[in-house]
């Protein structure tokens, strides 16, 4: 606003900002995945991610602030949760990712940040919507991911809504006992209903599902669990992302051997499933979700 006096200008932005995230730290890990903390007006806290890899970078952004569904190897919902972000929290990170990030452009976003997407419906909706547009941030549905750990009813919702966008359900179990060991929310929609909603999304959109699956050593990782996974999968337009869970030592998680890794896969692709092994990314910025937010309110 050059018509305004520098004077004028300095003061303004010394004392004033658009928006209500204030960046209060930051990490980058040797892979050139930066994790980023905001602090909220309301005292609370949110981390946004932004991930480069050779042809795309992804931003990884939150919808709540803490999280309800307490799974157990997730360490956002270790200090419960606290509330929804507003579609204007939501879109500030995507915007802080585009501009203040090292990445030059963004190409992807994905919602698999602090807090189930799906439980903030309309706010995610109408960020969704804005992100797509071409007045906005011009990114095509198709390279928008929603991240749901099983909430039926906003999957059965969102079939409706006429969008492309990508789903991607965490299951990371095949059988109800050691889902609901690990997700408390598979007591409420057990594996039947929300396979069920998942077989109906699939129909009504005729889009393909991503299962995420972190492999968790000593719980969810062996061959028989490889084996009952291919079962309820059989038939359904899908593939699955195998995710080595992240060390994180608060809660006592690490990863399987590699050797269990890939024959964990190898049974998969056996029996007709499509998968991918995630690479591991800022293992050494603590970047998986909710990390950095619980060292900070540790230490406050
Ligand atoms: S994995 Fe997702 S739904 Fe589960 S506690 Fe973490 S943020 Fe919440």
């Amino acid at each position: 606003m050059s018509d305004l006096s520098s004077g004028l200008r300095l003061k303004l932005k010394e004392n004033f900002s658009f928006g209500s995230l204030r960046l209060i730290n930051k990490r980058l890990s040797a892979d050139g995945t930066e994790k980023f903390l905001f602090a909220l007006t309301d005292k609370g806290s949110v981390e946004a991610v932004s991930i480069p890899t050779e042809n795309r970078a992804t931003g990884c952004i939150s919808t709540q602030v803490g999280c309800k569904f307490a799974c157990s190897f997730c360490a956002s919902g270790l200090h419960g949760f606290k509330r929804n972000l507003s579609a204007a929290e939501i879109l500030e990170q995507a915007l802080f990712l585009k501009d203040g990030s090292r990445v030059r452009k963004l190409t992807h976003l994905v919602f698999m940040g602090t807090g189930e997407p799906l439980d903030n419906y309309d706010n995610l909706l109408k960020s969704i919507r804005i992100i797509n547009s071409k007045e906005a941030f011009n990114i095509g549905a198709r390279r928008i991911t929603i991240s749901t750990c099983g909430i039926t009813p906003g999957i059965k919702r969102l079939s409706g809504e006429g969008l492309q966008i990508e789903l991607s359900v965490s299951l990371h179990a095949s059988d109800d006992r050691t889902r609901s060991r690990i997700m408390p929310i598979n007591k409420r929609y057990p594996l039947e209903s929300l396979l069920t909603a998942c077989r109906e999304y699939i129909k009504k959109t005729d889009r393909q599902i991503t299962f995420e699956y972190v492999l968790i050593q000593g719980l969810n990782s062996d061959l028989q669990s490889s084996r009952e996974l291919s079962k309820i999968l059989k038939g359904l337009n899908c593939k699955v992302n195998l995710i080595p869970a992240n060390f994180v030592a608060e809660l006592g998680i690490e990863p399987p051997g590699k050797l269990e890794i890939l024959m964990f896969r190898d049974c998969l692709l056996k029996a007709g499933i499509g998968v991918t092994l995630r690479k591991p990314r800022g293992q050494d910025i603590e970047a998986s979700c909710g990390q950095l937010r619980l060292k900070h309110e540790n230490r406050i």
